[in-house]
């Protein structure tokens, strides 16, 4: 029996539904309920906010947050032969839990938006490595502001965390650290080992969470896109070679950059100087 509810153990919910771990669909499950429990509590409160869970998989994670109190969890899964084992999850918490089987990456948010506004959805996933980023960018990247999530709470590769948490002048710096640095507060909150994973992944990973800045700097997101994309593009370049294609000299000093400088120097406030002076 698990420490967290009276539900079989997962690597038993494993086995009874032919969960075999599918490379394609970046299946690296969590099977310590302690584990999903720890990451569960990041976000807490739970009670009376939508919880938006991507790729459920097995349910570790999703048990680990009905059981820490959350009164509506949302899951979007891709693969169906999860759905019979999060539909037992669901008959053990009658009401709490909304199974969707669909494509993370084509799922709107807003379907789901929580009545009271934004401060009552939260998104918890251990995501699959192969789309994490995209869905990332694309909770970020998005036209409204402030967006309909209050909280993101994510698994990601070491490496990409660092990425997303990346401040100027770190090797890590690049369009993903300026894009979630301009709307966000992203912070690594812990690392989890390989061998917490059935089967481990080749790297570490790390829980961060981002959560909405009230009014970023303003700025086109299509510009500053643009922008980020075609000065990393070429990230040991000069600035004034490397966006040479969007103005290059011209465009920096009119921004009060100096085009001798590299992209990976360059504050988000200037990137956004940079946005806002494309035409
Ligand atoms: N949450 C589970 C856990 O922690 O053990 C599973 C995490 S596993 C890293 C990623 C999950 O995302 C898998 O269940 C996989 O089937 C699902 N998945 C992969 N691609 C998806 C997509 N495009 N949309 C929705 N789910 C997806």
């Amino acid at each position: 029996m698990s420490p967290i509810d009276s539900l079989p153990p997962l690597r038993a919910v494993l086995e009874e539904h032919g969960l075999d771990p599918k490379r394609s669909l970046g299946q690296n499950f969590l099977l310590d309920l302690n584990l999903t429990g720890r990451i569960a509590r990041q976000a807490l409160p739970l009670e009376g906010a939508t919880i938006v869970e991507i790729g459920p998989g097995p349910g570790g994670l999703t048990r680990a947050l009905l059981a820490e109190g959350a009164s509506h969890v949302v899951v979007v899964e891709k693969d169906s032969r999860c759905i019979p084992a999060l539909e037992a999850i669901a008959a053990h918490y009658p009401g709490r839990l909304d199974i969707r089987r669909a494509d993370a990456l084509d799922f709107d948010l807003a379907e789901v938006a929580h009545p009271d506004g934004a401060d009552a959805l939260k998104i918890v996933a251990n995501l699959p490595y192969n789309v994490g980023t995209q869905l990332l960018l694309n909770w970020i990247a998005t036209p409204q502001w402030p967006p309909v999530w209050s909280s993101l709470t994510l698994m990601f590769q070491r490496e990409v965390a660092e990425r997303i948490v990346a401040v100027p002048g770190s090797k890590h710096y690049g369009r993903l650290g300026v894009l979630a640095g301009w709307r966000t507060q992203a912070k690594i909150l812990f690392d989890v080992p390989p061998e917490a994973f059935t089967p481990p992944p080749k790297v570490t990973s790390s829980v961060i969470q981002l959560r909405p800045r009230a009014e970023p700097e303003p700025a086109s997101l299509a510009a500053l896109e643009r922008v980020t994309a075609t000065a990393f593009g070429q990230r040991r370049k000069m600035l004034r070679q490397s966006l040479k294609s969007l103005g290059g000299e011209a465009l920096l000093v009119a921004a009060d950059i100096d085009p001798q400088r590299r992209a990976e120097t360059l504050s988000i406030s200037e990137f956004v100087r940079l946005a806002n002076g494309l035409d």
